[in-house]
């Protein structure tokens, strides 16, 4: 029996802590949408595309293989058969997938991938259209959120961790403009799904929202 469960929500909801905690408790395969967006966004970094010219990102996107292995459990995105899971996480790449996640022939690429690895095994994905689009029969959905300070702070926190110069303001800025470009874009907003269960862990710790998720999954799995 194979298994969905799909988590959608902004960015720096915890989306990726959660649904990697979620996993593992249910031995499932844990997959990370926003990392094969950023896998694009490399790509165009690399080709020196304008992100913000739309048609010049839509005729060069075909030429980024993109795909996903799993090494002990975790995920390695490969682009054009190289593992850059080390050059995902930067915040240019993070602007740049932002950015050119809203068009049409980035989505289309990367779609059937993401149908593909939900299809042949039980998967936490996360992202943005998971319940919505990607995975519309998925078992559990989540739609899980934070308020923007919330948000903020914990990335604010993060980067100071890894002995980053950052400022609180400018993060917050930072997040809701990618709110706003998540929610409003034309294809496959940012919205809760209608059968996604709401979690709001502004006030919650890493522990409470993963026991809130899987009683959802215990609950909707049982009958
Ligand atoms: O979640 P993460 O910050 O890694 O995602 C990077 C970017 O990819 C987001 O800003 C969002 O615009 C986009 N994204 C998306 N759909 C997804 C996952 C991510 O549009 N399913």
């Amino acid at each position: 029996m194979v298994y969905n469960i799909a988590i959608d929500g902004p960015a720096g909801a915890g989306k990726s802590t959660i649904a990697k905690r979620v996993a593992k408790e249910l031995s499932f395969i844990y997959v990370d949408t926003g990392a094969m967006y950023r896998a694009m966004a490399c790509y165009l970094l690399d080709q020196h595309v304008d992100g913000t010219d739309q048609g010049a990102v839509a005729s060069v996107c075909c030429g980024a293989g993109i795909s996903i292995e799993y090494h002990n459990g975790e995920q390695i995105v490969l682009l054009n058969k190289e593992n850059i899971n080390g050059r995902l996480r930067t915040e240019a790449v993070g602007k740049m997938a932002s950015l050119t996640s809203a068009n049409p022939k980035v989505r289309e690429h990367l779609l059937e991938l993401q149908r593909n690895l939900a299809a042949s095994q039980s998967v936490v994905m996360d992202g943005r259209d998971i319940g919505t689009t990607i995975l519309p029969n998925a078992d559990v959905k989540i739609y899980l959120t934070a308020s923007s300070m919330t948000r903020a702070k914990r990335r604010y926190k993060e980067l100071l961790e890894k002995g980053e110069d950052c400022n609180l303001e400018e993060i917050q800025k930072d997040i809701e403009e990618r709110d706003q470009r998540d929610m409003n874009r034309e294809i496959s907003p940012l919205c809760q799904a209608e059968d996604a269960v709401l979690v709001d862990s502004s006030e919650m710790t890493i522990d409470e929202v993963v026991a809130a998720i899987l009683n959802v999954f215990w609950k909707k799995t049982k009958k």
